[in-house]
């Protein structure tokens, strides 16, 4: 049996700039709008909300932009992360593929995470700000910002879908324990919430509810700001260290992808690892196959619209071009919580328009089956989340196996799953069950959909 291989990177490989596509793309991504009055939104809209120099990000067409030495200090404790060749999966699938996946795992929080929380909490340090308040699914995106707040003396508070609230109090001990708040959402501290609970007083809670409730509190106070983990250009950007260290990986290796597979919730680690490859892609090289792997159970990609709409449940956030289920859509209490989101980051979203990239969509109970067959040859046990980057690669290696070609395969272990283990639990037990949608469903949260005359 021939073992796996660990491709690790000195610590004077650590990249020293974010890499942002918006300066290759063969197309711009259209403007965000303004909530009330459908307008492009300028930086002052987006002062109350977010730094200057994150503002500056969101709409940079530059294409490197320097990663500041403190917020590289703090990378150095896990980064590079290693890339290993999956020889004992390989072998397990007698495929001739060769599988490789990047482990984002080993941060401290154990998800890609981090990554974009250190630089935000960095920024908003240096301008000042005191709290900072966002919304959280699964917990992995505000236990990575309790994690950054501790670090930079930033205070953190964090609104937390109910149902994960519920199910992984781990989680949630994790953000307490780094000193942040935590408050399950749809809560009574805010006018969207209690809002919510008036109509529905055993509501579930929802991404899109919980960013109305942090964007509330965070509009609120000047030295409060909001933070989130995911969809914004400038989160995607910081997340493009793990496609950079990628590339210098697989050269290492001497190879270099035919396809790369990445789960998607809000898009934020699938573009950390592609935009990198996409963009030498865009500047002239090698042409690759890239495929977003979500969840039958929120099926923005494959199954929304290509359309205006809000990030958030009570319509206080711009209007971003995405595709969308509608923000009044709730999902089901499926495990991969981190993929619940009704929208998708719109630079993905303009990816697949442009045909850059496809998507595919996973019911969870074979998602699982994978994520079970990775950890029993490569000994990781996945975040359900990243289950679906797992099953997407495994399909992608079946399929070379039928026919006879060996492509190599690249994929994002965006995190692992220790503090998931009640989904395994559950899966298990047989308790895991599939929801997919029909097109009266779908339709219902999407008749809701703002109507915006579209910019020229
Ligand atoms: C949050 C999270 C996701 C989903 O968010 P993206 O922005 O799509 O990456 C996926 N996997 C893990 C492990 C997460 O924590």
């Amino acid at each position: 049996m021939s073992d796996s291989i660990k491709y690790v990177l000195d610590e004077s490989r650590l990249p020293r700039f974010w890499y942002n596509i918006c300066a290759d793309l063969p197309q711009a991504l259209p403007p965000v709008l303004h909530p009330g009055t459908h307008k492009p939104v300028g930086p002052d809209d987006l002062a109350p909300l977010f730094p200057m120099a994150l503002i500056a990000q969101e709409v940079s067409a530059e294409r490197e932009i320097e990663i500041p030495g403190p917020v590289r200090d703090v990378y150095r404790q896990w980064r590079p992360t290693p890339l290993y060749r999956a020889r004992r999966l390989e072998a397990a699938l007698q495929t001739p593929a060769r599988i490789y996946y990047k482990y984002e795992g080993v941060s401290p929080a154990g998800s890609h995470k981090p990554n974009t929380a250190v630089a935000q909490a960095f920024y908003n340090k240096e301008a000042g700000v005191k709290k900072l308040v966002t919304e959280t699914g699964a917990g992995q995106w505000g236990s990575s910002l309790a994690f950054a707040g501790a670090l930079f003396g930033i205070e953190v508070q964090v609104f937390m879908v109910r149902v994960s609230y519920d199910q992984k109090p781990y989680r949630r001990a994790l953000m307490e324990t780094y000193g942040a708040r935590c408050i399950a959402s749809p809560s009574t501290e805010t006018r969207s919430g209690r809002a919510i609970l008036e109509r529905n007083p055993k509501h579930t809670g929802s991404l899109g509810i919980a960013i109305s409730e942090a964007v509330e509190v965070a509009a609120q106070r000047d030295d409060t700001k909001y933070a989130l983990g995911s969809v914004l250009n400038h989160v995607l950007l910081h997340q493009t260290v793990i496609g950079q260290e990628a590339i210098a990986q697989l050269e290492m290796a001497g190879d270099f992808p035919d396809v790369i597979v990445g789960c998607t919730g809000g898009g934020s680690n699938f573009a950390g690892i592609v935009l990198p490859f996409l963009g030498a892609q865009l500047r002239g090289g090698r042409k690759m196959r890239i495929v977003a792997v979500e969840p039958a159970a929120c099926p923005s990609l494959t199954r929304g619209r290509y359309a205006y709409d809000f990030g958030d449940t009570a319509h206080l956030t711009p209007l971003t071009k995405m595709h969308t289920l509608g923000s009044t859509f709730t999902p089901p209490g499926f495990h991969a919580g981190g993929l619940r989101y009704h929208g998708m980051a719109p630079l993905v979203s303009h990816l697949k328009t442009l045909g850059l990239i496809e998507a595919v969509a996973y019911p969870q109970v074979a998602v699982f089956d994978a994520g079970v067959q990775f950890a029993r040859a490569e000994g990781i046990v996945p975040a359900p989340e990243a289950n679906h980057a797992v099953k997407g690669a495994i399909d992608e290696a079946i399929r070379c196996r039928e026919d006879g070609v060996a492509r190599t395969i690249l994929f994002n272990l965006c995190g692992h799953g220790h503090f998931d283990m009640q989904a395994y639990i559950d899966y298990f037990a047989g308790r895991l069950t599939d929801h997919s949608y029909s097109e009266e469903e779908l339709a219902m949260a999407l008749a809701g959909l703002p109507a915006v005359a579209e910019p020229a």
